[in-house]
Parts: structure tokens; C-alpha cells; sequence
């Protein structure tokens, strides 16, 4: 990988996402060689993925050029590489461009989409992960405006205008209230010769309320805000079956449907040689660690953010997979390599709860602080301050700040473009 070995310990992240940068940032200007490893030259900003697959936003202001974070930071290496494997007899990870030795290894690679084994739902739905599939879905959807327009087929128009998300969370919540103000706002306009009120979005919740883990009252809210947008919100439903026309649940609802969206579970993106049974938790699929991030059994291999289980009291299943334990996990385990090469105690992790938070539309949102909980208008502010306030960049920020203030004031979500089409061969016709 032409990185020159020098006195200092070399320390090798993988994953340039919120975790692997905030602990790059910490090791900055340190006495330690970082080399970080992703198999894409950005990090990417996965809160707001939603927004550019409804045209909401361009994909490249929600993503900024690792090399670019980490530009004035003289120990600092990157390297684009998929990362296959982990050595951890001989210290070494393995790439597709190579084979590096580390003398601390972070894993930092997040999570990636869990099927829960179901391949046919694997094959036919549309996942949300990347910025690849937010341009996939976005082309698709737009794609399947523009077939049914085409087709004189009732059903088959129908379920060209039909979406169903399946899952209830964050994810689900906040695309469903997108594509039900892209329904109102923007399809009567583009499309003034189909009859758009057929447009049916629908989302799916295995679960008795939509966004659990949040306050009672904000979940009661969202449903009710989604609602109020037009969205049908099934409760208790669970899907078991997408062959790509039709959905099919464990009760007698079916929905007919070109569109499904999978924001039903994460699992954490292992690696082979740090995925034996013995050190992955088997719900979530995350990598186990002790209260300094340590994977079981090593005291230099260490997994942070969404990828890595630490359960503690107060979290007996790990900490949830979100960007502020996956950013203070980064922080604190730089803290803990420095003081891990100087010979002394480590310091144990303890998690700050900042909130949660969830928009559902223009002037709807639901947040959860510790002390105050609200929804609405004023909690939809705060969202967008949080948000702008995380991404990185600061022409990312401008260039998403001036996106919502036209976005508002026009009712208009201007990305609607078909740049990459996306080929439906996977998808058959309905
Ligand atoms: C649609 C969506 C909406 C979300 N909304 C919210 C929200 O509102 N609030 C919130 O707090 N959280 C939200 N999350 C969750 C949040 O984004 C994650 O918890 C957070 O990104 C975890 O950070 P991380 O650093 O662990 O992983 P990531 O940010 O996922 O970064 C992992 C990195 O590792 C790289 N990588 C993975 N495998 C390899 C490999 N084998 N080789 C090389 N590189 C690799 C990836 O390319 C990536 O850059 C959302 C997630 C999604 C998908």
C-alpha cells in the first residue's frame, strides 16, 4: 500500500463513517501513524439518504471527501480498499489492493441491511444504506411515474403507484411523510394527465407503534402526523414474502406493488476473522466489546459505532445503532489508544444520551430529549438545526440549508432527475 513504516505506532481504522472519523479526528497531530481504510472516498451522512431519494436533496451534498476531513492531519494516510479479511495471528487486515500490518486495528465499519435470511425479499426490495441505492430508488420511483403513465393496465398502474415501506422506525417514518409530499406537491404539477390520488403509500410496522424506543407521545404523534399526509400506516402487520409484484404478511393484507422499500433492520458489517460466533451477539449481528471497545480476547482490536455491541446495564443489547454512540465511541477510544501506548488505565466508555429525533414532513417533527419532549412545528426547527449542524462540510451545510429554504418556500423538491436509470431487471413487471 506504499505506506512508510516509521517509529510510531500505526494504528489502521476501517470505516470513514461517523465512528472511524471522529477516532481519526482525536488521533490527529498525534504521536501515532493513522491509516484509514474505506471501500469510498466519502463519508457519507446516512440521516438525510432519505432526502435524496425524493429529490429533496443532490446526493453530493450529504457526502464530503474523507481525504478532504482529514486534510492537515501530517500522520494521516487513506486508502481506498474493500477490506476482506482480518489476520489476527499475524496482525495484518487484508484488502483488495493488499495486505497492511496494524499494531491497533479499529473496526469501524458500521452496519449494513438485514434480510433476516429472506433472499427473495433481499432480491426484489429496495434498500436505503448508500448513496448508490438513494439514487436507485429515486430513479425508480421516478421511473415508475413516468411507466405508468404509459400503460392503460388499471392494476398495473396501480401498483406502479403504489409504495409500501416496510418498517416502522426513523428511516421508515421520514421516507413515508417524503413520498406523501412529493404525492400532494409535486405530482399534480409533473404529472397533470395521470390521476395522481391513486399514488398509495403505505408503511409497515411488525411492532404495536411506530418509532419504538422513542416516547409513547412521539410515536402516537408521527402516526398521526403520517396520517394527516395521507400515508396508511399498518400496525402489527409483519411481511413475509415480495416476489416483486406482490406483498405478502402474515395476515390477509397483500399489497400490489413495484415498489418496496426494506427499512425493517441493520445488522453490523462484519469481517471475516473477526466473525466467529464466539464474538458476534446472534440479534443484531454486531461484534461483542468490553466497556474500552476491546473485542473479546484482544487488547489492541477494537470495534466502534453501529458495527460493535457493548452491552452494559443501561443498554443490556448494545448501544442503539446511531450516529452519537458511533461519534463518541471514536472520541473515547482515541482518548484510551493514546493511553494504551503510554501504559495506562483505560478509561471506561459511558454514554452521553443526547435525544432522538424524527422529522415527517414540512413543519412535522417528533423529538425526545432527556428532560423535554415535543413535536411539531418548533421540534421540526430543531431537527433542521441538528442536522445542519452535524454534516459535514461547511458547503454541504450551506448547500442543504439553501435547499430546504427553497424547498419550503416553493413546495418543490428540485433532484427530481432520472441521471442513472435504474434498470428493473431485478424487478419484474406487475
Ligand atoms: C437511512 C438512514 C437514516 C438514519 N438516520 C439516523 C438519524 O436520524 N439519527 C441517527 O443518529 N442515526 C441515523 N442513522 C444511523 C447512523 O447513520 C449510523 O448509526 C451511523 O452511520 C453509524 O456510524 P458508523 O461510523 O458506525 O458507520 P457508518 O457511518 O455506516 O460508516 C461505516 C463506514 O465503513 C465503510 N466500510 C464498511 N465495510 C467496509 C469494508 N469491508 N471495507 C472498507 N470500508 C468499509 C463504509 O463505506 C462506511 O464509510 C441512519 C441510518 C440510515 C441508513
Amino acid at each position: 500500500m506504499n505506506i512508510p513504516r516509521t517509529s510510531s505506532a500505526r494504528v489502521v481504522i476501517i470505516g470513514g463513517g461517523f465512528a472511524g472519523v471522529s477516532l481519526a479526528k482525536k488521533l490527529s497531530k498525534q504521536d501515532v501513524q493513522v491509516v484509514l481504510l474505506d471501500k469510498n472516498n466519502y463519508h457519507t451522512f446516512q440521516p438525510l439518504l432519505y432526502q435524496v431519494s425524493t429529490g429533496g436533496l443532490e446526493p453530493d451534498s450529504i457526502a464530503y471527501p474523507i481525504r478532504k476531513i482529514l486534510k492537515n492531519f501530517p500522520n494521516f494516510y487513506f486508502r481506498l480498499a474493500h477490506v476482506e479479511g482480518i489476520d489476527t495471528a499475524k496482525n495484518k487486515v487484508i484488502t483488495h489492493i493488499g495486505k497492511l500490518k496494524f499494531d491497533y486495528l479499529v473496526m469501524a465499519t458500521g452496519s449494513k441491511t438485514n434480510y433476516f435470511g429472506n433472499s427473495e425479499i433481499e432480491r426484489y426490495s429496495m434498500a436505503m444504506k448508500t448513496i448508490p441505492q438513494s439514487l436507485n430508488l429515486r430513479s425508480l420511483i421516478l421511473e415508475n411515474f413516468e411507466e405508468a403513465l404509459l400503460t392503460s393496465d388499471l392494476n398495473e398502474r396501480n401498483a406502479l403507484m403504489n409504495f409500501v415501506i416496510v418498517g416502522g422506525g426513523p428511516t421508515g417514518v421520514e421516507l413515508a411523510g417524503a413520498l406523501a409530499e412529493i404525492k400532494k406537491g409535486i405530482l399534480p404539477k409533473d404529472y397533470p394527465d395521470l390521476d395522481t390520488r391513486m399514488a398509495q403509500i403505505h408503511i409497515i410496522q411488525s411492532a404495536d407503534c411506530l418509532l419504538q424506543g422513542m416516547s409513547a407521545k412521539a410515536s402516537e404523534k408521527a402516526e398521526e402526523f403520517l396520517e394527516k399526509l395521507g400515508v396508511n400506516v399498518w400496525k402489527n402487520v409483519r411481511v413475509t414474502h415480495y416476489d416483486g409484484k406482490t406483498v405478502t404478511t402474515n395476515s390477509d393484507l397483500t399489497f400490489e406493488t413495484a415498489t418496496m422499500v426494506w427499512a425493517a433492520g441493520v445488522k453490523g458489517a462484519t469481517i471475516k476473522g473477526l466473525d466467529a460466533e464466539a464474538l458476534i451477539t446472534p440479534h443484531s449481528h454486531r461484534v461483542l466489546v468490553n466497556e474500552f471497545n476491546q473485542v473479546k480476547g484482544f487488547n489492541h482490536i477494537f470495534a466502534i459505532g453501529d458495527v460493535a455491541c457493548m452491552p452494559s446495564a443501561a443498554y443490556p443489547n448494545g448501544l442503539p445503532m446511531m450516529a452519537q454512540p458511533a461519534i463518541q465511541q471514536g472520541g473515547q477510544l482515541g482518548v484510551n489508544i493514546l493511553r494504551l501506548i503510554r501504559n495506562e488505565p483505560l478509561k471506561p466508555f459511558e454514554y452521553k444520551d443526547k435525544g432522538v429525533m424524527a422529522t415527517i414532513g414540512r413543519n412535522k417533527a417528533v423529538v425526545d430529549l432527556k428532560r423535554f419532549k415535543f413535536q411539531g412545528v418548533f421540534a421540526w426547527y430543531v431537527w433542521m438545526f441538528v442536522h445542519l449542524f452535524f454534516l459535514i462540510g461547511f458547503r454541504n451545510r450551506m448547500v442543504v440549508f439553501v435547499n430546504w429554504v427553497y424547498n419550503y418556500v416553493r413546495f418543490d423538491r428540485e433532484a427530481r432527475l432520472i441521471i442513472r436509470p435504474f434498470k428493473k431487471s431485478r424487478i419484474q413487471k406487475p
